[in-house]
């Protein structure tokens, strides 16, 4: 039975971990080992609806505690500067397949190339508003939202938090782990019976969470689990980073996704600060010329305060190995065009703590075999919507771009696009065509389909009255958006007197 579990990582993702199966299973014993030497990966700023939800659905983490700390700001989507539309939006609401009042079809059927939003969120967006304003001035925190997050604040926050529910956290470097057979889920396999540290001591745990980034110290170096990389679908295996003080730009409730020469830039809007990062291919482009396309278009970014990050894209065979369960970069990683790890660390997490409690920590193989068939199938779906960017994007005709479109490997996307040339933006058969537990649903594929305008050649005009019907939604939607709520005003709003009403 499980009673002590070592978490291996104080990043994101080790403390997040930590935090879930201390608040689910309180009868475990949680420690937390990490390297202040090697330290945390420092990025991972925006987020999917998934964190917000975890925190405080899943977890019951008190509001005002996470906002007066960890000083979030809202993301209600992405805007694509992408394919050939000046933008688009893809947000968290689901507004490319809804049928509206008076129309036969979903939205994005009716996307021309007049429409710039296609339901209130997107709308809100497009006029840099957070939320809709509430009859006492207050915003309506109801919308579905992510935040944006800057990652040294989270991870103090997480710290703090994963200490007073009475996990401990200790410093210290791993060196080494002893392997040897184990019985944790029932059945003989090769594990970690314990850690070595550097001066020489052990750390015997019954469950080990391997969270140490992409150093993947348990899962990758001692039980050599296979990484498969994701490189025929997503080319991309650099970013170049920097930022600037926020002076009076307006701050966005949204990330923008900006195709770049050898890849593309994200920009992340934080309270006091703005963060840019470039991912580019190394194949295609070196990190001086990076450096410089990211410099030239943006200025304000002081050229000394840069860095590059390395990465690979790809997954662990397994997450689940023995009595090792890997949660974060120790398991996989994609570059952040969707800002999928945090969420996808807390559907790990969430997983994880669940089966401490309906197992009553006697987890047996059946379910272990399927947990790794559920967490690997999260990975390559997000492999998957990735390669339906990369594929369709027309903005550019530099060598990269025209490699993406050439050569990007589909993957489990590829009947999805196939379904969609043949009929176009239709939901007919989205719950066959796309399970529920795929992250991005049926909405995200139509988001990005009609916003770089993939063509399917028996495609159709709307009756003009139905267009009519159409340019009065898209008029009312603007409207409400006009009388919203920006990110400033809100948070001003949320952490003034009226905050008791929206938040424990
Ligand atoms: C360029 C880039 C942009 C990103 N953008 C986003 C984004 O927008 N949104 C998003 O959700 N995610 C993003 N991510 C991913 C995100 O940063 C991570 O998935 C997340 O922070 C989790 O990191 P981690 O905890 O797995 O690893 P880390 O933060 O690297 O933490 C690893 C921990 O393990 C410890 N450790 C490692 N080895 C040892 C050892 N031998 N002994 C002791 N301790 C050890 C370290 O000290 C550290 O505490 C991005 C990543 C990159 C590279």
């Amino acid at each position: 039975m499980i009673k002590n579990v070592v978490v291996l990582g104080g990043g994101s993702a080790g403390f997040m971990a930590a935090i879930s199966l201390k608040t689910k299973a309180p009868w475990l014993t949680v420690r937390v080992l990490r390297s202040q030497d090697i330290g945390v990966i420092g990025v991972g700023e925006g987020t999917t609806v998934a964190f917000p939800r975890f925190l405080f659905d899943y977890l019951g983490v008190a509001r005002r505690d996470f906002y007066a700390r960890a000083e979030p700001t809202w993301k209600l989507g992405i805007r694509f500067l992408w394919g050939p539309r000046r933008e688009f939006y893809y947000t968290f609401a689901k507004e490319y397949e809804a049928v509206l009042p008076g129309l036969s079809r979903p939205a994005g059927f009716y996307h021309d190339h007049e429409t710039q939003w296609v339901g209130l969120t997107s709308a809100l967006m497009a006029h840099d508003k957070a939320f809709p304003r509430n009859p006492d001035g207050s915003p309506q925190l109801a919308m579905p939202h992510a935040f944006h997050l800057e990652n040294q604040k989270l991870v103090g926050w997480l710290d703090g938090h994963a200490r007073r529910l009475g996990v401990s956290v200790e410093d210290a470097n791993v060196t080494g782990a002893e392997t040897g057979p184990v019985h944790t889920t029932g059945r003989e396999e090769r594990g970690v019976r314990a850690l070595v540290l550097d001066d020489g001591s052990r750390v015997a745990a019954d469950l080990f969470v391997d969270a140490s980034g992409f150093r993947s110290e348990l899962l990758g170096r001692a039980l050599e689990e296979p990484y498969l990389g994701f490189d025929k679908s997503l080319f991309c295996d650099r970013a170049v980073i920097g930022g600037w003080e926020r002076a009076d730009e307006v701050v966005r409730p949204y990330t923008i996704a900006e195709t770049m020469d050898h890849g593309w830039a994200w920009q992340i809007e934080h309270a006091h600060f703005i963060n840019r990062g470039y991912v580019y291919s190394s194949a295609h482009t070196d990190d001086d010329a990076a450096r410089e396309e990211l410099l030239r278009k943006n200025p304000k970014i002081p050229a000394d305060r840069t860095r590059v990050v390395r990465y690979r894209s790809g997954r662990r065979a397994r997450n689940w190995v023995g009595n090792v369960v890997g949660v974060g970069n120790s398991v996989g990683f994609v570059e952040p065009l969707e800002a999928t790890a945090l969420g996808v660390i807390a559907l790990e997490c969430i997983m994880l703590a669940d089966t401490m409690v309906e197992t009553g920590g006697q987890p047996g193989p059946v379910l272990v075999d399927l947990y790794n068939q559920h967490n690997t199938q999260a990975w390559d779906d997000i492999r998957d919507f990735l390669a339906a960017h990369y594929a369709f994007n027309t903005r550019l005709d530099t060598p990269f771009w025209r490699h993406c479109r050439d050569a990007t490997d589909l993957a489990g996307a590829a009947r999805i696009v196939d379904w969609y040339r043949e009929n176009g933006p239709s939901t007919l058969v989205k719950g066959i065509l796309i399970p529920e537990s795929n992250s991005f649903g049926f909405e995200g594929y139509l988001a990005m389909f009609v916003g770089q305008k993939l063509q399917y050649p028996r495609e159709r005009k709307p009756a003009p009255k139905e267009m009519q019907a159409w340019r009065q939604h898209v008029a009312a939607f603007a409207e409400k958006a006009r009388g919203g709520m920006g990110v400033m005003e809100s948070l001003r709003s949320i952490h003034g007197p009226g905050w008791g009403k929206v938040a424990r």
